[in-house]
């Protein structure tokens, strides 16, 4: 056999993903595309998965890629001539404890708010639709119609057809070895059957994509593990429709095959595979059965379907997947490479995700851009913290662990931390601060007051530091406070193209004078927002740049793209100083005690940068704002921030450490966005509300051009807030207008100033939406399937005094 001498896109891989992906290329784009699968399609972790289809998900896109997948199982057959399996069962989630209960309820709101059909059934109706379930235990379940099962190797083969179909040419037995590259860019991908000159390429080698990216310099990080599943012979009085069934309470999933059940789990004690190398030679490769393990879940299952105890065994399956450290899959274009895309690391959901991750994942690769917002997912949310495989397989496993707990708000990680801490984690510590992390930073999310615990304590109610943040956000508004947020990520660009360069990245004028600050938007060609940033002008060829700890390698990405080929260099200096922001009416008071430079209004006015000494060192101050209040940034020299946090604290004032949780209330309150939730790529500046900070549209920045072709606004960021204050707002609830769902919350919590509960999200309407359309309707959310009276706030619901800000 011999391989091509050239293609436009080679797709390293023979799954459902690489099998899906070559299908869309060749069909959406006419694309030339050669599919490289070194055993046989489906060989990898595809053929031995269970087939279950969900759909619901915590990000709209996602479950928009999900839904997607559905719709081609459905139709792909009449295509292809291929079955693929599809049944659409329904799915049913079992809750036997009001937290669960709780957590469905959320769910059933989010699933309305992201147009899917869900419903919260009884005990008894349960028992109806699965008779040989015990049910004595059960609050009740969701129940979500539209999910279904699927034979994972029928669907590949006939996505595999299609791709052939529409000119993709798929070689099995065909192994890439390695790459020819010119500096950071793939030119060729060596095989065992010869070498391919090529445009592109995705990877799509499921668990093996870490080693294969490894090979063009990428890193992907994901970890095999090992994930068992038994399938019994058939079982009386099972109906051949039972919907799939999840017992997340006792950590098990079950379908319905041949008569028989798949039964399977999460168990909290997971087992990873190889933390190296995969071995090439896995062709439909198992692990043996592992009964010791999988009894836990076998007692559990038993317990809820009892005639498993006496069903025969017919098959166990041990395979092994890819998993990945948030419990997300890994699409995109990584940083190192700059033609090398990823789709892997799926979790234990690849074949639900399949159909719709080769529709996007062939769409970013030809036309270089996600087509919708797919942060949740993107391989830029990854850091070079990520490279440390001992470090990825915990965090990994601590997600696999929690894929059945339940999802409790605010939530966090305890494995691999802390990671990397600010020089004043000790001092931030000693004044009882509980940390969060972010990026792999520990970062103060609030200070336990003496008498409180200094830990989280989770529930779905106000959870334990309710109170202590609602004191660190008055101390904000009356006092002043100290955040450390040393893990903001910052970059400098500089060079004689600098200014021009950023002109075209930027929406918003930051070619102002030197000194100035300046808050952007960075956007796509559609014109969605891809980064939220503020850049300050240190000298005619030198900008510095800050956003969000997060979004340190996407920002930077997003940016280093659009850069011109020479005449600028962008340099990542975050960890050369950390950030401390001095926020709230007493903040001028306890700089000016510090420093010697003048730091009235009039020398120091909003929107402006200058260096000032502080303790001896050279600060660079941002005067700016994310809390409604007067404020500076201070970044300082990493060596330096101790010293200068020490004086800042001496200078009294009534200054205070707070914390990210008292920021976001503090946010809420003043109506500031926040990329990734508010703001994403789906959604424009003008759509957002942020229109005034983007220049003309003959300004020739990216996106000007479809700003300028838009027609008249079908959705606007609009804020709600509600007078009940037991109802917690978390992100998701459905916004009502006259009572018809007109959107969702991006953002919900608490802003102790006004007493209210707050939530900010897009109010859609498709023949437009007009100040009188937004103004006129009378609201209500719809929070944990209740619905709640809700006020339209168009103006930031807490504005103190302007002078204070401003004087
Ligand atoms: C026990 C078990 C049960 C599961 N149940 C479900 C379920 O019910 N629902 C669900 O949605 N998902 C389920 N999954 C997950 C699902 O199987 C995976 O998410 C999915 O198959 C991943 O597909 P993929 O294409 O990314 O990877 P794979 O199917 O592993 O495909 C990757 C391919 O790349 C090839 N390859 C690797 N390196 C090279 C190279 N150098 N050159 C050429 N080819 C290469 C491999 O040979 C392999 O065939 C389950 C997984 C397991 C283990």
């Amino acid at each position: 056999m011999t391989v091509p001498s050239h293609a436009q896109v080679v797709v390293i891989g023979g799954g459902i993903i690489g099998c899906s992906t070559a299908y869309h290329l060749a069909k959406d784009h006419g694309a030339d595309v050669v599919l490289l699968e070194q055993g046989k399609l489906t060989s990898g972790s595809t053929w031995h998965a269970a087939g279950l289809v969900g759909q619901l998900r915590s990000s709209a896109s996602i479950t928009k890629v999900l839904k997607y997948s559905v719709d081609l199982y459905k139709r792909l057959k009449d295509e292809t001539g291929l079955e693929t399996g599809w049944k659409m069962t329904g799915c049913l989630r079992l809750a036997t404890n009001q937290d669960r209960w709780t957590e469905y309820k959320r769910l059933a709101t989010t699933a309305g708010s992201f147009g899917m059909e869900m419903h919260l059934i009884s005990a008894d109706e349960v028992k109806r639709m699965w008779p040989l379930m015990e049910v004595s235990d059960l609050v009740g379940a969701s129940w979500l119609p539209t999910d279904g099962q699927a034979s994972p190797s029928d669907i590949t083969q006939s996505l595999a057809k299609g791709a052939r179909m529409h000119g993709a040419k798929i070689f099995e037995g065909v192994q890439v070895t390695g790459f020819a590259m010119e500096g950071a860019r793939i030119t060729g991908v060596h095989t065992n059957k010869g070498t391919i000159l090529a445009e592109k390429v995705i990877n799509c080698a499921g668990q093996w994509a870490r080693q294969v990216g490894a090979m063009a310099g990428i890193n992907v990080p994901l970890q095999p593990v090992k994930h068992q599943y038994i399938i019994t012979d058939p079982i009386a009085g099972l109906s051949l429709d039972a919907p799939t069934l999840r017992d997340p309470d006792r950590r098990t999933y079950f379908k319905e095959e041949v008569g028989g059940l798949v039964m399977g789990g999460y168990e909290p004690n997971p087992q990873p595979w190889v933390t190296g190398d995969v071995p090439n030679d896995w062709e439909f490769g198992l692990f043996g059965d592992d009964f010791d393990h999988f009894e836990q879940h076998m007692e559990q299952a038993m317990l809820r379907v009892p005639a498993l105890a006496t069903a025969g065994l017919k098959q166990m399956i041990n395979g092994s997947e890819s998993f990945t450290p948030d419990g997300n899959f890994i699409l995109g274009r990584a940083m190192e490479c700059e033609n090398m895309y990823v789709g892997a690391g799926f979790n234990a959901f690849g074949i639900a995700s399949g159909g719709g991750a080769g529709w996007v994942l062939a769409e970013w690769a030809m036309t270089g851009e996600a087509p919708l917002d797919l942060w949740a997912v993107d391989i830029l949310r990854f850091s070079d913290m990520h490279r440390d495989r001992q470090w990825v397989c915990d965090r990994t496993l601590e997600a696999y662990g929690k894929h059945y707990t339940i999802g409790f708000p605010h939530e966090e990680y305890t494995s691999g931390r802390p990671r990397i801490v600010s020089p004043l984690y000790d001092r931030l510590k000693a004044k009882r601060a509980v940390f969060g992390s972010k990026l792999g930073w520990e970062r103060p999310n609030w200070f336990a007051p003496q008498g409180v615990e200094p830990r989280d304590i989770y529930s779905m109610g106000r959870q334990n530091w309710f109170e202590a943040v609602g004191a660190e956000h008055a101390h904000v508004r009356t006092h002043a406070g100290l955040f450390d947020q040393s893990s903001f990520a910052k970059y400098e660009l500089s060079g004689p193209a600098a200014a021009d360069a950023l002109a075209h990245i930027c929406a918003g004028h930051v070619g102002r004078p030197v000194g100035r600050v300046t808050y952007t938007q960075l956007l796509n060609t559609r014109g969605g927002i891809e980064a939220d940033l503020t850049v300050a002008r240190l000298a005619e060829d030198r900008f510095y740049i800050v956003t969000g700890t997060g979004f340190r390698t996407h920002d930077y990405a997003w940016i280093a793209s659009h850069l011109p080929a020479a005449g600028c260099t962008l340099t990542d200096v975050t960890e050369a100083y950390g950030t401390l922001s001095l926020m709230g009416p007493n903040a001028r008071d306890v700089l000016a005690a510090v420093t010697q430079q003048n730091v009235s209004n009039m020398a120091f006015p909003f929107g402006t940068v200058q260096d000032i000494a502080i303790a001896g060192a050279q600060v660079r101050a941002l005067r700016l704002t994310y809390v409604g209040e007067l404020g500076w940034e201070l970044h300082v020299p990493i060596s330096a921030i101790g010293e200068v946090y020490d004086e800042l604290m001496a200078a009294g004032h009534g200054l205070r450490p707070v914390g990210y949780r008292c920021l976001e209330s503090l946010r809420l309150e003043k109506g500031y966005r926040a990329w990734s939730s508010d703001i994403t790529p789906n959604d424009t500046p003008h759509e957002a509300g942020l229109g005034w900070a983007v220049r003309k549209e003959n300004a020739g920045f990216i996106g000007a051009q479809a700003l300028a072709n838009a027609g008249p606004l079908t959705k606007r960021f609009a804020g709600f807030t509600l007078d009940d204050a037991s109802a917690v707002l978390v992100g998701r609830e459905t916004i009502l207008r006259d009572g018809v769902a007109v959107g969702y919350l991006t953002s919900g919590g608490y802003g102790y100033s006004i007493g209210k509960s707050i939530g900010y999200g897009y109010v859609r309407n498709s023949s437009g939406v007009s100040d009188d359309f937004l103004a006129s309707g009378s609201y209500a959310l719809v929070v944990a399937s209740q619905s709640y009276p809700a006020e339209i706030i168009l103006e930031a619901p807490f504005d103190p005094s302007n002078s204070r800000v401003k004087a």
